[in-house]
């Protein structure tokens, strides 16, 4: 069977015309890259917000970016969003009168808001993917536009989170007997009833990812604007390098945890037919890049650190907690009743805490409490706030007795205290939960003792 590449290009490597052409000169250089995914264009210091999050303030009436307690109006989004995409067909020397006009049409469009906001938000992805291939065309290559809702990329009716349903799979991988390049915009898909729905932020990296598996590809490419996954973050960890290979499992637990560079469930079905993934960078191609991969042989204990800020705790200790069967769940229960996200739950005794995203407790915090001390009558029942989850992950940890201790030495030594402590059970990733004020510190004391000793 013929190798195939799909590649997945970031709002970064699409901003300007600029970077469309280095994304040009990328599928250019190798002709396996049959298959190209696109975000909508991002941030190219032009404007501090993305495509997508306009599109998100439009739909919105200006929600959007007022939760975020910025002043951008809609119309001011609205603006800026056909500014972007004339910009971009003008520097890129392509007609596309019809592409803007089709664009502030959908923009205006009326359909009831639960619909709307989906579709506006897709609309970033979709009329990039039409600049793209027309810019491709017009340098002489063989590519064509395949829409989700030709391609068959049939998602459920989760609007803002959907998930690839089954029937797509064979529909995609029809897209292996198509001829030349395909250029598909990514984040979105249409319910079996025809509307748009959208992944959750991130997710054009999640069509790539069904691409890929759909179609068999010997490899998917994840281009982005940085050199690959970095040991911890080099902004606050200077001297931190790329790691050249991570496992599934491995990116899996730091893209979960602060590791934003590739949505953690882009891999899912890439795992499951072993097909490498490769983040490379659009502006350094010739770096080696991240490879993702099924196994590897770890030559270090600890790969990388993650780090994650905004979660809370709850706190909840009664007397023979342990005791009452299903406290923990009755807990999660009404957690799940006001989508509250969770992290982990260390549990003893006499006592429980579940770690959750701090900003899903905004407006719900009072009556999550009420609905607790109903459910289990505790005898003290907190919310401790501004908690960082710091996270060592690497598979070569498991064979390795001693590094918890290692790693608790170095904090101790920093006077940093660990309020929460829960180890992964496949023994791959530990976490620490801390105050945010100890959180650099305790980054670059673990960084020291972990990783740049090792
Ligand atoms: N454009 C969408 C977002 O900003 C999806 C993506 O870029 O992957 O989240």
């Amino acid at each position: 069977m013929e190798d195939l590449i799909t590649c997945k290009f970031g709002g970064t490597s699409l901003a300007n015309a600029c970077q469309v052409d280095k994304v040009r000169s990328i599928v250019e250089s190798d002709e396996r890259r049959r298959y190209v995914v696109v975000s909508a264009p991002g941030k190219d210091g032009t404007d501090d917000e993305k495509v997508t999050d306009h599109l998100f303030n439009i739909a919105t009436g200006g929600k959007h970016f007022k939760d975020q307690h910025k002043d951008i109006p809609p119309h001011d989004s609205f603006s800026r969003v056909s500014g972007k995409f004339k910009k971009l067909v003008t520097d890129l020397g392509i007609e596309g009168s019809d592409i803007l006009k089709d664009l502030e049409a959908d923009l205006r469009r009326d359909m009831p808001q639960e619909k709307r906001v989906d579709f506006i938000a897709s609309r970033g992805e979709h009329y990039n993917a039409k600049v793209i291939t027309r810019y491709l065309q017009s340098k002489g290559f063989n590519a064509s536009l395949r829409l989700p809702e030709d391609i068959g990329i049939v998602v459920s009716e989760d609007f803002s989170d959907a998930r690839v349903l089954p029937e797509s799979y064979a529909r995609l991988k029809e897209l292996r007997d198509a001829d030349g390049i395909a250029v598909i915009p990514g984040y979105y898909g249409t319910t079996r009833s025809g509307d748009v729905a959208v992944f959750s932020r991130g997710g054009s990296d999640l069509t790539g990812g069904e691409v890929a598996y759909s179609i068999d590809s010997a490899l998917y490419e994840n281009w982005t604007d940085t050199d690959g996954v970095y040991q911890v973050d080099p902004r606050l960890v200077p001297g931190a390098e790329v790691i050249p290979r991570l496992t599934y499992k491995e990116i899996r637990l730091l893209s979960s945890k602060g590791f934003d560079i590739f949505h953690f469930n882009a891999m899912i079905n890439c795992k499951k037919r072993k097909i490498p993934i490769h983040i490379r960078n659009t502006n350094n191609p010739d770096s080696d890049g991240t490879l993702i991969v099924s196994e590897r042989v770890p030559e270090e204990t600890a790969v990388g650190i993650a780090r994650l800020d905004d979660v809370a705790y709850i706190y909840v200790e009664k007397d023979g907690l342990a005791e009452v069967i299903g406290a923990t769940k009755d807990v999660l229960d009404i957690l799940k009743e006001y989508s509250v996200h969770t992290y982990h739950y260390p549990t003893d005794k006499d006592d429980l805490a579940i770690l959750v995203d701090q900003n899903d407790l905004m407006g719900k915090a009072d009556v999550i409490r009420e609905e607790i001390d109903k459910a289990l009558c505790p005898d003290v029942l907190d919310m401790i706030y501004n908690i960082s989850v710091i996270s060592p992950v690497g598979i070569g940890m498991k064979e390795n007795p001693g590094i918890l201790a290692q790693a608790a030495t170095a904090l101790k030594n920093e006077n940093i205290n660990i309020e929460i402590v829960d180890q992964g059970p496949a023994q791959i990733s530990f976490h620490f939960g801390m105050q945010r004020y100890y959180a650099d510190d305790a980054l670059s004391a673990l960084y020291r003792e972990l990783i740049a000793r090792d």
